[in-house]
């Protein structure tokens, strides 16, 4: 008899017709002898009307009270739920994080899990219970309702999983799987069997918004096996998991673009210990994430300084580096709105060399410029003009993983 955490999104239990579905499948799974844990969203839209209606009332909402308000969504989906499986007599019994002592830090509208009190679960489910609990919400040391984060009623499932050392995590939601990249952009993407925790992390950071990224640190970190899959047919998804000898044989497994970011220049910067502090200190404390930096080699002491950002904290960043610029005597600040970001993903880039420059081969064949270049272990990123994004992905979509006789690399396995 196996524990399953199962965790539905927004989609997926979006309208009454979609509850009942997913009451029929929960209820399936129960009928097979699992002992059942489901995490729900809030039906489709709500989080974001309920923002609204906030918004409506004040420019910045008390952030204590926007968690009271946008923690209703899942309150709602949570008990419609519990009540649909009842009626088809299964015994079902919901419950909020604080019920459950998911407990936060005070950080209302980001808040960090800091523990959780399985017990009350795990007496639910040996009463024969299916045991439903309100995602994305956690409770603080004054007993505040708190908020994870958009998007983290993956992070409610996935902690749940660790907490009760579930068998498995399922997240549901509208679509397949993880794909090999955005489907909507490129036509010859599939679908992935199964990725590693490290790649699914990076293709989480770089857009791929299957999963929410700090669910899939703590999947890693607790060794939890996660599949995300469809709620709306029978198709097998993609399981995350730990690293295995077959996965380094591929050398791509995922291509992704972010067109949501942008490039910022700070040229004739005194070539002195120091003033990448100075500049970026300032840009850190604000909160803002800076993604790639290059730093140009000096010429006569000067040199460029240019970084990337997520785009709606441009405006930001510009206020913040136009001052710094001033203070410290750089002769110009530049900056690009709109800017592609392309990366190749794949644990096989350990082990297999040569993978950034044929990458540039293929980008050199396509006529795309390079305007900067970040890699990691399993990642090499690179900046190129927003217009060529798209095409970018697919060249090298087709280069790497439509492509056997690349993947492989030249060796025979
Ligand atoms: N309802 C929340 C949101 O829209 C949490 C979630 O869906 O995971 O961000
Ligand atoms: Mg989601």
């Amino acid at each position: 008899m196996a524990l399953i955490v199962q965790k539905y999104g927004g989609t997926s239990v979006g309208s009454i017709e979609r509850i009942k579905a997913v009451a029929d499948r929960v209820a399936r799974c129960k009928r097979a002898g699992d002992r059942m844990v489901v995490v729900v969203s809030a039906m489709a839209g709500e989080t974001n009307r309920l923002f609204k209606l906030a918004s409506e009332l004040c420019e910045t909402p008390d952030p204590r009270e926007t968690d009271v308000l946008v923690a209703t969504g899942e309150q709602v989906s949570a008990a419609l739920l519990a009540i649909r499986l009842q009626s088809l007599g299964f015994p079902a019994i919901s419950f909020l994080a604080d019920q459950l002592r998911i407990a936060t830090d005070s950080n209302h509208g980001r808040a960090r899990i800091k523990s959780i009190e399985p017990a009350r679960v795990i007496e639910e489910l040996h009463a024969g219970k299916v045991v439903v609990v309100a995602g994305y919400q956690g409770v603080d040391a004054r007993g505040d309702i708190t908020t994870l984060g958009r998007g983290a009623s993956d992070l409610t499932a996935v902690a749940l999983a660790a907490a009760l050392k579930a068998d498995a995590c399922e997240i549901y939601t509208d679509v397949d799987g993880v794909y090999t990249a955005d489907p909507n952009l490129c036509p010859h993407a599939r679908k992935l069997k199964r990725i590693s925790y490290d790649e699914m992390l990076e293709m989480a950071g770089l857009g791929a918004k299957v999963l929410q990224l700090r669910s899939v640190e703590l999947a890693r970190r607790y060794n939890v096996p996660l599949v995300v899959r469809s709620s709306f047919n029978e198709s097998e998804g993609t399981w995350v998991g730990q690293e295995d000898q077959s996965m380094e044989n591929v050398l791509v497994s995922g291509v992704a673009l972010d067109l949501n970011q942008s490039k910022v220049t700070i040229t004739g910067v005194e070539d002195r210990p120091g003033l990448a502090a100075r500049i970026f200190g300032p840009i850190a404390q604000a909160g803002i994430v800076v993604d790639m930096i290059i730093q140009n080699a000096s010429a006569d002491g000067r040199t460029d300084l240019t970084f990337t950002v997520n785009r709606d904290d441009l405006r930001r960043t510009l206020d913040l580096v136009r001052r710094v610029a001033s203070e410290i005597g750089a002769s110009g600040v530049r900056h690009e709105e709109q800017v592609a970001k392309v990366s190749i993903v794949g644990v096989g880039m350990r082990t297999h060399a040569g993978v950034a420059a044929r990458m540039f081969e293929v980008l050199a064949g396509e006529r795309i410029n390079i305007e900067m270049i970040a890699t990691s272990e399993i990642k090499v990123s690179v900046v190129v003009n927003a217009k060529y994004g798209e095409l970018a992905m697919r060249a090298l979509h087709d280069a790497f993983v439509d492509n056997d006789a690349i993947q492989f690399a030249g060796e025979t396995v």
